[in-house]
């Protein structure tokens, strides 16, 4: 049913379920476990608590979530559904509650950022998190929520909007403040031909996305790097955070025109393969912060915790470059009406 370029078949991260429920993230507690667990690629430097109130789950967030509700939805049935608002960035689909309730969620994946449930029925419900939607996992009094990173998460039990009774015994609960999150229903052969879906790129952890593919949607572009990896079309989902800290990886600065990492025929050169090695090892990363962090949970056992990224560049304006022997200063400017966050010395 799934198709080859969905995410979500292989899931090698335990599940909710055996890491127990009795535990929920506290964004408020963020900083003693940044600082407990740095990771690969992020150096243990905490961003300022500075948040741009526009930015919204990436990538790897929406991964993490999605790694998060697969254990408990998938093989479950969807018992009952409550849809106690029915106006998220659209309306409901009619008949939202009638073509769900009674479905057995037959996968969980992903594709860019939206989450993909396949139910027994051939529909596909699609959802968004927007702008600040979140998922709790649900057991009795106790909640936990798959996936926080840079952007701390409502719990206001009066924007939970949709949920999901499952047969595995948990309640999947959509909260939504402000109310940019999106639930759709598509019938799975109609999904690549979506509006949503059919001009989203390729997925940047896919196999299919290597320089050769990279540098083929770059050649000849005359906007910036930043614009074209912030460009859907050219990779899914990437978004502003790890496009910056990718570009920071790389060495390459996010003003460099998008043509130069390709040769006159569209051939990657040494900068493209660069560069996706950085995306896909910055996204990884990011990920593996999610899953450890879940896993740090069941080690405290009960103890509220939490995760925080740590950016190389990106909210770090005005701070030194972490770049060995670098000793540049992170810079801010804006590009395609973004902040882009990074170092004039070593990305060139
Ligand atoms: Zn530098």
């Amino acid at each position: 049913m799934r198709r080859a370029r969905d995410v979500g078949a292989e899931n090698e991260e335990p599940g909710l379920v055996e890491r127990g429920l009795g535990l929920f993230l506290d964004h408020r507690r963020v900083a003693n476990v940044g600082r407990r667990t740095g990771f690969a690629g992020f150096p243990c430097v905490l961003p300022p608590a500075m948040h741009d109130a526009t930015t919204m789950p990436e990538l790897p967030e929406v991964e993490t979530v999605r790694r998060g509700l697969q254990p408990v939805m998938e093989g479950a049935r969807i018992t009952k559904v409550e849809a106690r608002r029915g106006d998220l960035r659209q309306p409901l689909p009619k008949d939202f509650v009638k073509r769900i309730e009674g479905r057995v969620v037959t996968g969980v994946g992903r594709r860019a950022k939206y989450l993909l449930a396949d139910l027994s029925s051939g529909d596909v419900l699609m959802m968004h998190l927007g702008m600040s939607g979140s998922f709790r996992v649900a057991k009795d009094d106790a909640e936990k929520i798959p996936g926080e990173f840079h952007h701390p998460r409502s719990q206001a039990r009066a924007h939970d909007h949709v949920v999901f009774h499952m047969s595995s015994g948990v309640r999947v609960i959509f909260n939504d403040p402000r109310r940019f999150g999106l639930m759709l229903l598509v019938s799975r052969p109609d999904l690549d031909a979506h509006p949503l879906m059919k001009e989203v790129g390729p997925e940047p952890l896919g196999n299919a996305f290597d320089a050769a593919m990279l540098a083929a949607a770059c050649k000849g572009k005359k906007t910036s790097l930043k614009a074209a990896l912030s460009d859907q079309k050219v990779v899914a989902g990437l978004g502003n955070i790890y496009v910056c800290e990718a570009l920071h990886r790389a060495r390459l600065s996010p003003k460099r025109m998008a043509s130069t990492i390709a040769t006159r025929s569209g051939a990657p050169n040494e900068r493209a393969e660069r560069l996706v090695d950085a995306i896909k090892i910055v996204l990884q990363d990011a990920i593996k912060a999610g899953g450890s962090s879940l896993r740090d949970h069941r080690r405290t056992d009960g103890e509220l915790g939490d995760f925080q990224h740590h950016f190389r560049v990106y909210d770090r304006e005005g701070r030194r470059c972490v770049t060995p022997g670098c000793g540049g200063t992170v810079k801010r400017i804006v590009q395609v009406g973004r902040s882009t966050y990074f170092c004039p010395v070593c990305q060139k």
